[in-house]
């Protein structure tokens, strides 16, 4: 008997690993209880056999291929709906990120269905999943339990990718009718996320950004100085959290850890937990307009001043220099 029903995104031709990881994850739980995990996608011609197939690399049993735009929430929505009505499953898993909130709220409103989001950790206990998620800023978790069909959705890669399964998953055909409103919307483009395809923690060089920026068109400036440094740029989570940057690049204790040769901080008031993540760096080097901001109690060199000033500055003396 299905138990675990994840929606898995993909996009020319890979699923996203963010979704690999949901499914992992949906594969271990279902051990557990006893049942399977189930894949659900949607897309076009692009959904080969080949690639559904290999969601069972990840353990998904069976996969849902459902024809429908890609990338929107409400035709998504209206497919799991009909595979939960058809299949009887007791939990849908969402890898998180934007599409998945959306689709999961969907969702959850579309069944009168209990839902929680930012999940950091599922376990099972008494034959049911407890979902955990942190709350009052990460500082304690709250765990989740479902009356009837629960909805659990991730933090982004909160969940592990593991190839777990023994090979390829069975495909099956899911005929949707969309609902009127759900197709009102169309893709227009789809961009690029900046920063998402840099190794972070492998630079030796970075170049972080924090609220002191002001805007998002700040970073424009930090990613010019990275280019010249050779490095690459990271943030604090104020800043990802403001949608001035992508999450892939937050350091700190719900971020990633780093330890490059040199941490150029700018705008960045030091709190400890983006301490934690960057403290182990070489050489911090921290430019803050307050002389009593706390990264400086932890800089090798801090230069107090404005940062829209000294910035640019800075670069064009390391080009200067670089090319003499
Ligand atoms: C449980 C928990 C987990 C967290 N995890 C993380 C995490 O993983 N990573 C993380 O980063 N944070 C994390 N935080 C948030 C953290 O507490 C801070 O709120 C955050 O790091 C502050 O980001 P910031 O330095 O960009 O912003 P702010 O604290 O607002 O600092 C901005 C700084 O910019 C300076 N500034 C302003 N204008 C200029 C200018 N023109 N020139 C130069 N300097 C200027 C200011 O003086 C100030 O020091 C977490 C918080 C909690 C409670």
């Amino acid at each position: 008997m299905p138990g675990i029903l994840v929606y898995a995104l993909h996009y020319e031709g890979a699923i996203n690993k963010n979704s690999l990881g949901a499914v992992s994850e949906a594969a271990r739980l279902a051990g557990e209880l006893g049942t399977e995990a189930h894949a659900i996608v949607m897309g076009g011609d692009d959904l080969t056999d080949d690639l559904c197939a290999s969601l069972g690399r990840y353990g998904a049993a069976k996969v849902l291929r459902a024809k429908g735009p890609e990338g929107l929430a409400q035709p998504v929505v209206d497919a799991m709906a009909k595979a939960v009505a058809d299949g009887g499953y007791d939990y849908a898993l969402f890898g998180g990120g934007l599409l998945g909130f959306e689709i999961g709220a969907g969702l959850a409103a579309r069944l009168g269905a209990g839902v929680t989001m930012e999940v950091t950790a599922v376990n099972v206990d008494g034959g049911r999943l407890v979902a955990e998620r942190p709350i009052h800023g990460d500082s304690s978790i709250s765990s989740s339990r479902y009356k009837g069909f629960g909805i659990i959705i991730g933090r982004l890669n909160a969940f592990e990718t593991q190839e777990a399964g023994s090979g390829a998953a069975t495909v099956e055909d899911l005929d949707v009718e969309l609902s009127e409103w759900s197709t009102r919307a169309t893709m227009v483009k789809r961009g690029e996320q900046r920063g998402v395809d840099v190794d972070i923690e492998g630079a030796d060089l970075l170049v972080a950004g924090g609220r002191g920026l002001g805007k998002a068109e700040g970073f424009e400036m930090l990613e010019q100085l990275a280019g010249t440094l050779g490095g690459a740029v990271a943030a604090t989570r104020a800043v990802v959290d403001a949608g001035w940057f992508p999450y892939a690049a937050q350091i700190g204790q719900t971020g990633k850890t780093v330890a490059p040769k040199l941490y150029l901080a700018a705008g960045i008031s030091g709190a400890i937990q983006h301490k934690v993540g960057m403290q182990s760096s070489e050489n911090i080097v921290a430019i803050n307009k307050d002389a009593n901001a706390p990264i400086f109690e932890y800089s090798d060199l801090g230069i107090v001043g404005d940062l829209n000033k000294i910035v640019p500055k800075l670069n064009d003396a390391i080009k200067v220099k670089k090319g003499g």
